[in-house]
């Protein structure tokens, strides 16, 4: 299973899938990517099986083209592994998508919680409820990072969580807890992966991120904060390894 995001100037649809592929070594059963084009539409597109089952359905029903993007393979723990169990999963009238690597303990509270509500959920997986989750908060809030902060506060279990929405293009957020998450960082662009691997061809310089911390990536910034929002001073690496 692996998690990539990337934000900046370049199409982002080919570095999603080439981290992907870099991902592949991982193991997986589904993969998907979502896009937010140039006129602010997310796009989305998600299979069962190898990366090339994704590619030959974008290659048949293409995204548009955009350069904030969020890239996902799937080891299934809630739910089989079909195309409506993969990942991304949207919420906020499709307008937001998230990705998840882990596991959420109580997804089950938070689901019923959902229902209560008014939610509907369409696949059988632990992460639709926090992109459900996100999409209810995102609505009280307006702000993304405040949102996810408060979604991942709720959230127990493990998590490599990434998200974004189409009010807010050019910005991925990512969050993780007893997962793995990392930072790299471009000129004019960055990159979030489950392991350097997500971005090794772009670029070798990483910023890891601790236990309990999220983080807010733009072209140009990179914000570090703990679930409370308190400012991080993320450590800096360099990526030695053969690309
Ligand atoms: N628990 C999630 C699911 O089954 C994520 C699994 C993973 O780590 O890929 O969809």
């Amino acid at each position: 299973c692996g998690i990539v995001g990337y934000v900046g100037p370049r199409p982002s649809q080919d570095i999603l899938l080439a981290g992907l592929a870099r991902l592949e070594y991982r193991g997986y059963d589904s993969a998907g990517i979502a896009v937010i084009d140039e006129q602010g539409d997310l796009g989305m597109r998600k299979k069962a099986g190898k990366l090339a089952m994704l590619r030959d359905s974008l290659a048949e029903h293409p995204l548009a083209a955009g350069t904030t993007g969020i890239g996902h393979t799937r080891w299934a723990t809630h739910g089989g592994p079909t195309d409506v169990n993969a990942h991304p999963h949207l919420a906020d009238d499709d307008k937001l998508a998230v990705i998840h690597n882990g596991i959420i303990e109580n997804f089950n509270v938070l689901r019923d919680e959902l229902i209560s509500e008014g939610v509907t959920f369409r696949s059988e997986t632990d992460t639709e409820v926090a992109a459900a989750l996100l999409g209810r908060e995102y609505r009280a809030s307006g702000d993304l990072a405040s949102a996810f902060r408060a979604v991942v506060n709720r959230l127990e279990g493990a998590f490599t969580l990434l998200a974004m929405h189409e009010d807010q293009p050019g910005v991925v957020v990512g969050a993780r807890r007893n997962s793995p998450l990392v930072i790299g960082l471009g000129e004019g662009e960055n990159f979030l992966g489950s392991d350097v691997a997500a971005f090794v061809e772009h670029t070798r310089k990483a910023l890891a991120i601790g236990q309990d911390q999220m983080v807010t990536i733009t072209p140009s910034s990179v914000e570090v904060t703990d679930f409370d929002g308190n400012p991080v001073e993320a450590q800096p690496f360099d990526v030695s390894w053969d690309a």
